[in-house]
C-alpha cells in the first residue's frame, strides 16, 4: 500500500532539553524520519536548547551520533543526514536564568508555525511557559508540548495545568501520551467508527469482558529510586492504560474532531466506579538467578511501591454495565507486550460437543510488538471424523498488510507532525488528566491507609497468582502473555 505524505507548513520548533534522553532517542529521530519521507518542508527549522555550553556544530555532532544510533537505517541509507542536521541550531538556555531568551526571540519568524517542546522535568514547565510569554516568543497561535508525568496526584496535576494556563490557552497545550500515537490505537477508532460490523456488538449484551495488558520484560534497574517514588499505578495506569480503556469504551463522537473525541473520553473516566480493594492486586517481582528483586533495584528493602497492578474496573453506564474491564501492567513479566482483548460472550445455545479449552470469540488489538489485529474464531476442525471444533485466528499484522510504511512510523513522529498541523485529537486535555487522577487518588490513598504490602511474584512470569485469581473468580482467565 502506498502512503501519501502531505507536507506540513513551515515551522520553527524549539526543543527544551534537546540533549536529554527523550530528545535524542525519540524526538529528533522522529523528526528526521519525517524529513526523509518529505513531510518536513525545506523551510522548517529546529532549535535545541539546554544549559550545557556548546555551539551549533557541537550540537549537530551530538545529534548526528544519536541519529546513527537510534535511526540507523534512515541515517545510513537516505544520504539525507547532513541536510537534516543543517536545519538544527543550538542556543544555551538555563530555564531559570536570563541567558539565551533574546536569541530565541530573534530566531522566530513571523509566518512560521511556532512550537515549543518541553522535554525537561515538569518542575520547569511553568517557568518556561512564563518566560516564552514575557520574552514575546510565544504568540496566541504557538503550541506548547509537554511530556508525562502530568502530576503525581490530583492536586499537583491541577497546579501543573494552572501554571501552563497562566501563559497558554488549552487549545495551545499538547500533552503527549505516546500510546495515542500508535498506529493500532488510531486503528481502534477506525475499527469501531468506520465499520458498521462492530457497533451492534460493542456492548455488554455481546461482550463478556475486556482485558487491557501492558507488560514489560525489563525491571526498574538503573532508575529504581526514581520509579519507586511513583509506581505502576501512577506511571502506567493513570495515563497509558486509562487512555486505552477510554478509546475502547467511549461512545462514538459526533465528529472526528479534537474536542468531540476528548469529550467522550472524559465521560468514560467520569463513569468509572470506585474499585473495591478486593478487586486490585499489587505486586513486586522477586529475585531470580541473582538478578535482584524489585526492592533491590529500588534501593529500599522496605519499599511498598507496586511495580505490578491488576484490577477489575466497572464502567457505570448503559453500554458497559455487567462487562468488567480488567487492567494489568507490570515489570519483569514474560515478555514486552501491549494489547487489548475484547472477549465476546458464548453463543446462547451450543449445538456442538464442547471443545476442550474453548476460549470463544475474541478481538485482539496488539499495540506491541507487531502492531495488528487478530480475530479469534471457531471453525470445524478439518477432516473426517465427526464435528469437532477448533479455534483459528484471522490475523492482520500491519507490517504485512501495509508494508514498510506501517513499520517505519514511530508514535512520536506522528504526534509531532500533529502538533505542527494543530491537531489535538491524540493529545490529552487538562480535564481528562485531572479526571483520571480524581479516580486514581482514592485508590492510592486506600493503600497508604491500609498499609497492606504488595504481593511478590516471579520475575519472568505472568505476575502474582492473585492476579490470575482476579479473573478466575469470575470464571475467566487472562490471555497468556506471549513471548
Ligand atoms: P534527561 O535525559 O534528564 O534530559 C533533561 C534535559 O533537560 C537535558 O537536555 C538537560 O540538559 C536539560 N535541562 C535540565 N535542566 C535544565 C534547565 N534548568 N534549563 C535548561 N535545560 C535544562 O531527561 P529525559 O529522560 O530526556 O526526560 C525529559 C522529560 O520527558 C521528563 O519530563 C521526563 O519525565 C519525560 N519523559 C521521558 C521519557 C524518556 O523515555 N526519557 C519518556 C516519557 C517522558 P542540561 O543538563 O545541559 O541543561
Amino acid at each position: 500500500m502506498v502512503s501519501r505524505v502531505i507536507p506540513v507548513d513551515p515551522f520553527d520548533l524549539i526543543i527544551f532539553g534537546a540533549t536529554g534522553d527523550l530528545a535524542r532517542r525519540k524526538i529528533l529521530p522522529g523528526l528526521f524520519h519525517r524529513f526523509t519521507v518529505g513531510q518536513m518542508p525545506e523551510e522548517a527549522r529546529i532549535v535545541g536548547t539546554a544549559r550545557s555550553e556548546m555551539d551549533n556544530d557541537a550540537f549537530r555532532g551530538v545529534i548526528r551520533d544519536s541519529l546513527l544510533e537510534f535511526a540507523p537505517r534512515a541515517a545510513e541509507q537516505t544520504g539525507l543526514l547532513e541536510r537534516f542536521l543543517e536545519k538544527l541550531s543550538y542556543v544555551c538556555v538555563d530555564v531559570k536564568g536570563d541567558q539565551g531568551w533574546g536569541d530565541l526571540a530573534g530566531f522566530m519568524r513571523p509566518d512560521a508555525v511556532r512550537a515549543f517542546y518541553l522535554s525537561v522535568s515538569p518542575s520547569l514547565f511553568g517557568e518556561i511557559a512564563a518566560r516564552l510569554n514575557e520574552n514575546g516568543i510565544a504568540t496566541p497561535d504557538s503550541r506548547i508540548v509537554v511530556e508525562k508525568p502530568f502530576g503525581h496526584d490530583l492536586a499537583s496535576a491541577r497546579a501543573l495545568n494552572a501554571s501552563l494556563r497562566q501563559s497558554f490557552d488549552e487549545h495551545q497545550i499538547y500533552r503527549i501520551d505516546h500510546y495515542l500515537g500508535k498506529e493500532t490505537v488510531q486503528n481502534l477508532m477506525a475499527l469501531r467508527f468506520a465499520n458498521s460490523l462492530w457497533e451492534p456488538l460493542w456492548n455488554s449484551t455481546h461482550i463478556d469482558h475486556v482485558q487491557i495488558t501492558v507488560a514489560e520484560s525489563l525491571g526498574v534497574e538503573g532508575r529504581g529510586e526514581y520509579y519507586d517514588r511513583s509506581g505502576a499505578m501512577r506511571d502506567m495506569v493513570q495515563n497509558h492504560l486509562m487512555q486505552l480503556l477510554c478509546l475502547t469504551a467511549m461512545e462514538p463522537p459526533s465528529r472526528f474532531q479534537p474536542n468531540a473525541v476528548r469529550d467522550e473520553k472524559v465521560k468514560v473516566i467520569e463513569a468509572l466506579e470506585p474499585v473495591a480493594p478486593s478487586d486490585i492486586v499489587r505486586g513486586q517481582y522477586r529475585d531470580r538467578n541473582g538478578e535482584g528483586s524489585y526492592r533491590d533495584h529500588a534501593g529500599d528493602p522496605n519499599s511498598q511501591t507496586e511495580c505490578f497492578v491488576a484490577m477489575k474496573v466497572n464502567v457505570g453506564n448503559w453500554r458497559w454495565a455487567g462487562t468488567p474491564f480488567y487492567l494489568r501492567t507490570g515489570k519483569k513479566l514474560r515478555a514486552r507486550t501491549s494489547e487489548i482483548v475484547v472477549v465476546f460472550r458464548d453463543p446462547p445455545h451450543m449445538i456442538f460437543p464442547k471443545m476442550e479449552k474453548h476460549r470463544g470469540n475474541a478481538l485482539i488489538i496488539r499495540l506491541q510488538p507487531d502492531e495488528g489485529i487478530t480475530l479469534r474464531t471457531t471453525i470445524k476442525e478439518p477432516g473426517p471424523g465427526g464435528m469437532r471444533l477448533a479455534e483459528v485466528s484471522l490475523d492482520m499484522t500491519f507490517a504485512d498488510a501495509l508494508g514498510s510504511h506501517a513499520e517505519a512510523q514511530d508514535a512520536y513522529e506522528r504526534l509531532i507532525m500533529d502538533v505542527i498541523r494543530g491537531d489535538q485529537t491524540l493529545f490529552m486535555r487538562g480535564d481528562e488528566v485531572e479526571s483520571a487522577w480524581a479516580w486514581i487518588d482514592p485508590i492510592i490513598k486506600g493503600w497508604e491507609e491500609s498499609e497492606t504490602a504488595p504481593v511478590s511474584y516471579d520475575a519472568g512470569g505472568s505476575g502474582p497468582d492473585d492476579a490470575l485469581m482476579l479473573l478466575h473468580r469470575g470464571g475467566r482467565r487472562w490471555r497468556e502473555i506471549e513471548v
